[in-house]
């Protein structure tokens, strides 16, 4: 299944890194590896490590609790503010071009965020 790299803007609202509008590399918090995204929105490190408690090394995105180095708690935002999250990512990454610089990326891109609409 396709992936890119996980990157959005931390999707906690009252987090610094909400309001700044950076986009992070998330990365998972057990493993320290690099999150990517599938075009299911499942999450899952790089490495392929599995999730504590699970035996899957995928978690759909919704299930997952976000921390980025701004935010003073953890919080599982909900589906639509996850989406509005990685729209304005997506949006970011395709005018800065080279965040993602072949097509194959770009399709993918654009078949998460058409699954994310699904969960708005
Ligand atoms: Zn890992
Ligand atoms: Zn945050």
């Amino acid at each position: 299944m396709p992936s890119i790299l996980l990157k959005t803007q931390c999707p906690s609202p009252g987090c610094k890194g909400y309001n700044s509008r950076k986009i992070v590399q998330w990365a998972k918090a057990d493993c320290g590896h690099r999150s990517k995204i599938d075009t299911d929105v499942d999450v899952f490190c790089e490495q392929g490590c599995s999730w504590p408690g699970s035996s899957s090394s995928y978690c759909n995105m919704i299930k997952l609790y976000w921390k980025c180095s701004e935010c003073k708690a953890y919080s599982k935002p909900s589906p639509s503010a996850l989406a509005a999250s990685y729209m304005r990512a997506a949006a970011a990454m395709i005018k800065a071009k080279s965040y993602y610089s072949n097509e194959t990326d770009l399709d993918c891109l654009a078949a998460i965020m058409d699954k994310m609409a699904d969960l708005m």
